[in-house]
């Protein structure tokens, strides 16, 4: 019986977000002959953007479009896929494994019934089957899973998947009527960025982090010059953070944010297992530490042993030429 995958996907500072392309990708994979792909856009003065978003889906984009909807909240988001729902029955739901994802995938499991897998990072198919695989124990092991019926909600780990391809002819776009129930919880008012970074940390290719090696606020200076030649992203280890370094908005590990760029560059950091778990899985490790012995090395594709201060700078005026 064929199967209708429903994507979710995200709006921030008013784009998609690429783990959206990323997650219609995944279904793309999972699903078989027959069966069909939609998505649903959440959101306010969305227009624009749902059509950007149906030019990567075949199928249709449910675009609920409302003022109260411009930033996200638990309550009046599920309402809003709940009334998505009214048109469409998934039998499995894919979101990405971001802050919204992680707080909307087992609201919509549990209305829905549905087993979940989390934080996917690969997807493949085993005689008409997706196999998941997801890391776990702070990424030193993966396990891999299927669901055995469902209704399914799956979140994808985001930078780990290519982005869906775009379509040759865009899907259908179907607005959906949201009636504000009134009597929201609780209300965001404002939301007060405390990063300046351009590039979102979870979605940068490139992340050049900085640990207590780098010594000062001061200190991340080159390392942001760096970041920015490389049109990258500035991470922390929670010992820069802890010691005011830098905001703890930049933590990468346990504890912090988890991180799968392309390349991880760290800068003065030890490698303790709690960082790790939060980046291990970038695709390339580049490790500058002025200690040989640094267990980063370990992890390390590639290991620059050396003064930050010294490195750091001198990559920046080499990266500048090219
Ligand atoms: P250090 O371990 O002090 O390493 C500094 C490194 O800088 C050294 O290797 C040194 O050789 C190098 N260095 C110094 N000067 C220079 C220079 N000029 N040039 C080049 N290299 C230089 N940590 C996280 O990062 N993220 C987490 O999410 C996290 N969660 C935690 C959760 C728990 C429950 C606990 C207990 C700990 C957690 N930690 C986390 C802390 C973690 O254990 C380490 O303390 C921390 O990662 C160390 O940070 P660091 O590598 O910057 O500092």
């Amino acid at each position: 019986m064929s199967k209708t995958f429903v994507v979710v996907a995200e709006v921030r500072g008013g784009s998609l977000r690429q783990v959206s392309l990323e997650a219609l990708q995944a279904a793309s994979i999972a699903k078989n002959e027959g069966d069909t792909v939609a998505a649903v856009l959440i959101g306010s003065q969305i227009t624009t953007l749902a059509a950007d978003l149906a030019g990567y889906v075949d199928g249709r984009v449910y675009a609920v479009d409302h003022p109260e909807l411009e930033i996200y909240n638990a309550e009046a988001y599920f309402d809003a896929v709940q009334s998505v729902f009214e048109q469409v029955t998934p039998d499995v739901v894919f979101l990405g494994h971001t802050a919204l994802g992680r707080d909307l995938a087992p609201k919509v499991a549990a209305h829905l019934g549905a087993g979940q897998i989390s934080d996917v990072t690969a997807i493949e198919q085993n005689g008409g089957e997706a196999v998941y695989t997801r890391p776990i124990y702070a990424g030193k092991a993966f396990e891999q899973k299927s669901f055995t019926g469902g209704p399914q909600v799956v979140t994808i780990r985001p930078n780990n998947l290519a982005p869906a391809p775009s379509v040759s002819s865009p899907g259908e776009i179907i607005e959906i009527d949201y009636a504000p129930s009134g009597s929201l919880r609780s209300i965001v008012k404002d939301i007060v960025r405390k990063t300046s970074g351009k590039v979102d940390l979870t979605e940068a290719k490139i992340i050049v982090s900085g640990g207590r090696g780098v010594k000062s606020a001061e200190g991340f200076k080159p390392l942001e010059e760096l970041a920015d030649v490389l049109h990258g992203a500035v991470g922390a280890s929670r010992a820069a953070c802890d010691a005011g370094y830098c905001d703890y908005s930049m933590q990468i590990g346990q504890t912090g944010k988890v991180v799968t760029p392309e390349i991880y560059i760290a800068c003065g950091i030890s490698g303790a297992i709690q960082h790790l778990a939060g980046m291990s899985q970038s695709r390339v490790i580049i490790a500058i530490n002025k200690d040989p012995e640094a267990p980063i090395f370990k992890v390390a594709d590639y290991g620059i042993v050396g003064d930050l201060f010294e490195v750091v700078p001198l990559l920046t005026r080499e990266f500048r030429k090219v």
